[in-house]
């Protein structure tokens, strides 16, 4: 839970507290990678993943 609001890192959409969001921590060539997705850009990188998405 949120307990600020944070905004989107792919969509820039304020996501507010008690609000469904995705996060996501990976590494990337650059080093860690920490984002913070809106429900909807949660389910397009879920899409993704499952390689529905080009
Ligand atoms: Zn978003």
């Amino acid at each position: 839970m949120l307990r600020r609001p944070h905004d989107c890192d792919r969509c820039g959409r304020t996501i507010d507290p008690g609000e469904e969001y995705g996060a996501v921590d990976a590494i990337d060539p650059d080093g860690d990678l920490r984002v913070l997705l809106c429900a909807p850009c949660a389910g397009d990188l879920r899409a993704f993943l499952d390689g529905e998405l080009l």
